[in-house]
């Protein structure tokens, strides 16, 4: 039950609902104890030739006002506690999407989205029933079986009644022993299904590749094999449940088998009456649902509880990167950019990333990153964004270490242009505006829109910036992606502006365009421009050329070709390829 102390909160906050909610079950539960006593009173009447037709109309009235009032108090305490778990339910998601919006991207990178999809429904949704039913069974079942048993030995007597409970013991011994099994097959089916979310996830994501390379068979053919896993651990499930109910309500019968044979005997020598004898029948009726119910709940709550261990993994991953103690916001940034000594690796990679980076931007100043694919262009901005953090070396804004900015702050004060272009399924005004808590403005849009040379393509649609992107949307061309997000970034107007290769996917002539466009506000800005493209950074103040993760030339676009190096080399290779071209 530890596993539930993360929502003691809610608890606590809900208190009166789950209190009411038990008040309403227990009287309930005491209607249903005096169901058998009518019984009980009537066929005695019945069998003295005392009884009445206005008689049977009235124990008949009173059978159906306890139906009543067990039909009312159902409502009750299903709008109390059933409702009060849809709110926990409620409660959890939020907290655990809430947390998990807070965690790094190493976390995301080292978690599948599909197992993270599972954890938000199936386990939250077994954490609902254990605290919704479960809650109910467990209270109901002691309560019943404590009054019936009570109730049970002052109708009849207390060997009777020790007889028809013989076989309690042994439900309890069975619920315990397939509890268990039921648990661990229970996970297996869990991480099925997850593996079928990730599988179907990935597969949809990645439909141009798979259509492109023509390998839907062997997609299907990956798909079939984790469904028939799911399949079969859900099978495996229904097996051991299958025989666990049936069994419980086996050993029941049993129960009512003694008592046939032996209070129809003690009816017979006058010892109880039939009257007693219909009301024990009835009270043990009422104790078979506990019983089986106990089974129930032994499962829903360890199932529950799984589920909310898991969850409270989740919960109790910290964020890699969090403010210090000590941190200061930036209200107003400069935009100095410097990198001290600065050297990296991934958590995941054994080679370093990064290797001595030593720069600095003085502010408005334009600094320009080139060089080949995974040299590590891209780190330098997860650095300056801390997405990660550094072990060695310091990197310092307006010299201040970034370890010691409010998070917010610094990554307030940064428009960033990423290399994937990643736009929501939302409306293009949503978008560009992303950066706002409230609606973007209309003039801050089309200023943006204009300079990333995006305006005209927007107002071509027919429903202009109000058109949804995505899924469902219009799907835009990578050219159009990366102008968009161009206007995403510049409509938040930061000092400090990053463009990583965000123009890679734009023709020659667009690119001079954006470039002409961004002249007046980059001259405003601290500026990175990273570029395989040479075309893209020849104007830049300073050029840095990163080759495995290291400063291996530095200058201005002259001083570079003068050096007849590295950078000299790309410059003429896309001179070459352009002229092909
Ligand atoms: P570039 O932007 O120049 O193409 P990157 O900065 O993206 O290069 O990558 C530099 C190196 O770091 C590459 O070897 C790449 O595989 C590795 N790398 C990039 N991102 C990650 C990551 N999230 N986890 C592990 N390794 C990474």
């Amino acid at each position: 039950m530890k596993a539930f102390k993360p929502l003691e909160d809610f608890f606590i906050q809900n208190k009166w609902y789950y209190i009411f909610g038990i008040i309403w079950l227990l009287i309930i539960d005491a209607i249903q104890l005096i169901v058998p006593q009518i019984l009980r009173t009537a066929t005695n009447l019945l069998q003295e030739g005392k009884l009445t037709f206005s008689g049977i109309l009235k124990y008949g009235l009173y059978i159906i006002l306890t139906g009543l009032g067990i039909a009312i108090g159902r409502y009750f305490w299903r709008n109390y506690i059933i409702g009060t778990s849809r709110k926990l339910e409620y409660h959890l998601r939020k907290k655990l999407f809430g947390h998990l919006l807070t965690l790094s991207p190493n976390f995301f990178h080292t978690q599948k989205t599909g197992d993270l999809m599972a954890h938000a429904t199936n386990d939250i949704n077994a954490i609902r029933h254990a605290l919704g039913m479960g809650i109910i069974m467990f209270v109901d079942s002691i309560f019943i079986t404590i009054l019936a048993i009570v109730m049970m030995i002052r109708t009849t007597n207390l060997r009777l009644t020790i007889i028809a409970l013989f076989t309690l013991p042994f439900i309890t011994i069975m619920v315990r022993r397939f509890g268990k099994v039921i648990h661990n097959r229970f996970r297996t089916v869990q991480e099925a299904f997850s593996q079928l979310t990730d599988v179907t996830q990935e597969s949809f994501a990645g439909i141009r590749v798979i259509k492109s390379f023509v390998q839907e068979d062997l997609v299907i053919e990956n798909f079939n094999k984790v469904n028939e896993n799911n399949l079969e651990k859900n099978l495996k499930l229904v097996k051991i449940s299958g025989v666990f109910h049936p069994l419980i309500n086996f050993i029941s019968s049993i129960s009512f088998f003694i008592i046939i044979i032996y209070g129809g005997r003690l009816v017979i020598l006058d010892i109880i009456s039939l009257g007693d004898f219909i009301a024990f029948n009835n009270y043990l009726n009422l104790l078979v649902w506990p019983m089986m119910a106990m089974g129930w709940v032994i499962n829903l709550l360890q199932r529950g509880i799984a589920s909310m261990e898991r969850i409270n993994a989740l919960l109790e991953e910290k964020p890699e990167i969090v403010d210090s103690d000590n941190a200061i916001e930036l209200n107003s940034m400069k935009g100095k950019i410097e990198f001290k000594n600065v050297s990296f690796k991934y958590p995941t990679k054994e080679n370093y990333a990064l290797e001595d980076i030593n720069f600095t931007i003085e502010e408005g100043q334009t600094l320009a990153i080139v060089g080949k694919t995974g040299s590590g262009k891209t780190t330098i901005v997860n650095l300056l964004l801390r997405l990660y953090d550094i072990k060695e070396g310091s990197i310092l804004i307006d010299d201040v270490n970034i370890k010691n900015i409010d998070l917010k702050s610094l990554r307030e004060n940064i428009s960033y242009v990423p290399q994937d272009n990643f736009l929501f399924s939302t409306s293009i005004r949503e978008n560009i505006g992303f950066a706002f808590d409230e609606p973007i403005d209309d003039e801050t849009m089309i200023q943006s829109s204009k300079l990333a040379q995006v305006y005209d393509n927007i107002i071509a649609f027919p429903n202009k910036f109000e058109t949804v992107l995505g899924e469902r949307g219009v799907t835009l061309s990578g050219g159009q992606k990366q102008r968009v997000s161009i206007a995403r970034a510049l409509a938040k107007d930061s000092p400090v502006l990053i463009l990583d290769d965000s123009l890679s996917a734009v023709d020659t002539e667009t690119e001079e365009k954006i470039l002409n466009g961004l002249k007046n506000i980059v001259k405003r800005k601290t500026t990175i421009i990273i570029s395989h493209r040479i075309s893209t950074v020849k104007d830049a103040d300073h050029i840095i050329v990163l080759d495995e993760g290291r400063i291996v030339e530095r200058g201005t676009h002259e001083s570079l070709l003068e050096l007849n190096g590295l950078y000299r080399y790309l410059y003429e290779k896309q001179l070459l390829e352009e002229k092909i071209s």
